[in-house]
């Protein structure tokens, strides 16, 4: 079992903590919550790089390791790191519960060392 953590701010009060595991070459289980985003769906991304200096502009576009088009999350064109909405409730709270095969924790392709952006769709 791998495990990665990525642990999310921003300037505008946004905070949450996103767990990764994935089982050998199995898929990965992403768990965790976010609190101080509006009501409504937001975005939920890998984004190519674990700069975040500068927020989610640092961070570059969303991981796409083999080149496809941005798209959901069930579609096989999209970029690995395109992860769908999560929804917020009027709380400002959001549950996130994703199991993907396209974001791997080891490998060429794993996403470890990159940056989760959560943004208004
Ligand atoms: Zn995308």
């Amino acid at each position: 079992m791998v495990k990665a953590v990525a642990v999310l701010n921003s300037s505008e009060g946004v905070k949450g903590t996103i767990n990764f595991t994935q089982e050998g070459d199995g898929p990965t289980t992403v768990t965790g919550s976010l609190c101080g985003l509006k009501p409504g769906l937001h975005g939920f991304h890998v984004h190519a790089l674990g700069d975040t200096t500068n927020g989610c502009m640092s961070t570059g576009p969303h991981f796409n390791p083999v080149g496809k088009e941005h798209g959901a999350p069930e579609d096989e064109n999209r970029h690995a790191g395109d992860l769908g909405n999560v929804t917020v409730g009027d709380d400002g709270t959001a549950t996130v519960s994703i199991v993907d095969n396209q974001i791997p924790l080891t490998g060429p392709n794993s996403i470890v060392g990159r940056a989760v952006c959560s943004c208004r769709s």
